[in-house]
């Protein structure tokens, strides 16, 4: 609970001032993440004296905000990610949402902006994507993304906590990350500029973690490879892939595969797909929650640090099946090759460009999405 002398968000003093002329929504098939915004955004103001202000849905358009504001000098900026489906009843449905609003709290606590209750504000999250229905596509593989974002907004130079803040939230329905249906991706392992350290922020969903990876990031596909494979430390410890978590699926001796991804020792973002996974795992085989695996694949689902080492070592043996990475906006994306060290990693390649655990994990992801598998409760 949060405690606070100020107003706290309210969704019932919610307004609702709709768009005059409504845009036309783009054929799905041009659609390219995160170009096209909807018609309406969901907004509020905390300052100092009052608190959070009356939330409003209201025509999307610019804001105004001071140039000392403190998210332009200080990057005082926290946002999320999360989506919505239409499901087979036509209502429109979000993944796990309380673990984005809960998230976005933390980010927004760990760097010092107002705190807000989060179920107040899943509520009005709810109520903007059912204005905003009619922009959900209906196909498998695309979705309404929705981004909430909170700016510090105190006008002052100063360095120190933004007692102002703007919270908003904007939509932009989105198809399949990779147009080309599931194709693998190429990673670039980069050592020399560190994502996430020890005692950063790796693990807050702040706005500063990302500048810093779009010049590496430009550099990978400068080599010909997709996305950035960010190392940390001496020993060159595997943490993420570009915006996603990293998973590996490793031969065991006794026939089974571990399926390993890096503990959330404050590095790692804990992303909500990130858990969905490791529990589908630990579910398998029961209830035939993994479609295309048999029963008697063991899987064994790990939090396990590796390096570089172990990967080119498990690749050298043979051992490592697949690579993948999983996050909201591209769901599973297969990793064919990893640049390391001038010399690639490849693993096995597979028809549909993923392995059999990747593919079943995206299968079964999208379908809990869209509510066509019922699964402890995921789909709101
Ligand atoms: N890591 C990073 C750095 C990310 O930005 C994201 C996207 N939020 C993820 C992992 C995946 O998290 P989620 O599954 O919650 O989208």
């Amino acid at each position: 609970s949060v405690e606070m002398q100020v107003a706290d968000l309210d969704a019932s003093k919610l307004r609702i001032n709709l768009s005059q002329t409504l845009k036309d929504i783009p054929a799905k098939e041009t659609l390219s993440f995160g170009q096209t915004m909807t018609d309406h955004m969901l907004m509020m103001t905390f300052d100092p004296v009052y608190g959070w202000s009356s939330p409003e849905i209201k025509p999307y358009g610019p804001i105004s905000v001071d140039p000392a504001g403190s998210c332009f000098q200080y990057s005082t900026n926290v946002f999320e990610g999360m989506k919505a489906y239409v499901g087979p009843d036509g209502k429109p449905r979000l993944f796990r949402p309380k673990m984005n609003m809960e998230r976005l709290a933390r980010s927004a606590s760990r760097v010092a902006l107002p705190p807000f209750s989060t179920d107040e504000l899943l509520k009005l999250v709810k109520k903007l994507v059912s204005v905003e229905s009619r922009w959900i596509p209906v196909a498998k593989g695309y979705s309404l993304y929705v981004r909430p974002t909170i700016i510090g907004t105190k006008p002052a130079l100063a360095v120190g906590p933004s007692d102002h803040a703007i919270l908003y939230v904007i939509c932009s329905p989105t198809g399949p990350w990779v147009r080309s249906g599931q194709k693998a991706i190429s990673l670039y392992a980069v050592d020399e500029h560190v994502r996430s350290w020890p005692g950063g922020t790796g693990g807050f969903k702040l706005a500063l973690n990302y500048a810093p990876t779009l010049m590496p990031q430009a550099v990978a596909q400068k080599l010909g490879y997709d996305q950035c494979l960010w190392l940390l430390g001496e020993d060159k410890k595997v943490t993420e892939v570009g915006a996603m978590n990293f998973f590996v699926v490793v031969q065991r001796e006794d026939g089974g595969w571990d399926v390993i991804t890096p503990p959330l020792d404050g590095t790692i973002l804990p992303g909500v797909t990130r858990d969905s996974t490791l529990k589908l795992l630990a579910a398998h085989p029961s209830k035939s929650v993994l479609p295309g695996l048999s029963d008697s694949d063991k899987l064994h689902p790990q939090e396990l640090q590796m390096t570089m080492a172990d990967l080119r070592k498990l690749a050298e043996e043979g051992r490592l099946l697949e690579a993948f990475g999983v996050g909201t906006a591209a769901i599973v994306t297969a990793v064919a090759r990893i640049g390391f060290e001038g010399k690639d990693i490849n693993l096995p390649t597979h028809e549909s460009g993923m392995g059999p655990v990747a593919q079943a994990l995206y299968d079964r992801i999208i379908d809990i999405q869209m509510g066509r598998f019922e699964w402890e409760g995921w789909s709101v």
